[in-house]
């Protein structure tokens, strides 16, 4: 016999530094859409969308987020700084859940080499940002995304993880 299909929401808290790219990669996921309009989150932003998963039906109203994205912007290393904190804090409110880590905006990469005299700094600046997350993923035992919400680069696949993780615990 077929397993019937339900419907689930799953909560997600996005959270990071301001303009590391949040309500974009929300705006992504949810509606498909990038927009240039820069308008800062302060630290939280929240997506509800509904995911198809077999078994029972649950309760569709979820006080607390059940999955966090921990973001930080390839271009400002303050933001990747931020980012055990900003699991610490979502810890303290919401307790354990499941966690990605994500490096946005990597299509910079490409504008950035595209001055010559920074093509080395830049570069090296970048790997060094990147072995830091990488290490600080491994650390944390979380896994670790790089996105371009402007690209469309990877935003399904964190969004998918954290469904499959989310679906595998209820
Ligand atoms: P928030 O403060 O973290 O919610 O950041 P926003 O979503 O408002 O994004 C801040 C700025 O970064 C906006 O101008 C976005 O268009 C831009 N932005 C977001 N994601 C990307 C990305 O992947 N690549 C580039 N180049 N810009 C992005």
């Amino acid at each position: 016999m077929r397993e019937e299909e339900f419907e689930t929401a799953i909560k997600v808290v996005v959270v990071g530094n301001g303009a590391v790219g949040k309500s974009s990669m929300i705006q992504r996921y949810c509606k498909g859409i990038f927009t240039k309009d820069y308008k800062k989150t302060i630290g939280v932003d929240f997506l509800e969308r509904q995911i198809d998963s077999p078994g029972p039906k649950r309760n569709n109203v979820q006080q607390s987020a059940q999955a966090c994205v921990l973001a930080f912007s390839t271009v400002d290393r303050e933001s990747f700084e931020a980012v055990e904190s900003w699991k610490k804090k979502v810890e303290d409110e919401v307790g354990e859940i499941g966690m990605v880590i994500v490096q946005n905006k990597i299509d910079l990469i490409d504008d950035a080499v595209v001055e010559p005299s920074l093509i080395i700094l830049i570069c090296l600046e970048i790997n060094i940002l990147q072995k830091e997350a990488e290490n600080l993923a491994k650390r944390l035992r979380l896994r670790f995304y790089r996105t371009s919400v402007k690209d469309n680069l990877n935003v399904e696949e964190v969004f998918r993880y954290l469904s499959e993780k989310y679906l595998e615990q209820i």
